[in-house]
């Protein structure tokens, strides 16, 4: 089965979670960790999955899919 676990793409964390770097980085909602603060500047984040997820662009070896 195609998951996140076993993609090109997928960076592990920790406990089953990573990072998708399929793409580049994107500017999260500064509320993304739960906090109402404001960044004092921006910083881009790769989505965060987990492990049993996936996606159409899932890949073994970084080509795209047929
Ligand atoms: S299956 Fe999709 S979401 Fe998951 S790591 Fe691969 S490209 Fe990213």
């Amino acid at each position: 089965m195609k998951t996140c676990g076993n993609c090109k793409f997928w960076q592990p964390i920790r406990n089953g979670n990573g990072e998708c770097r399929r793409r580049t980085p994107t500017i999260q909602p500064s509320n993304r960790d739960g906090s109402d603060s404001i960044p004092a500047d921006l910083e881009g984040y790769w989505p965060r999955t987990d492990q049993e997820a996936w996606c159409g662009e899932h890949s073994t070896n970084g080509a795209p899919n047929p």
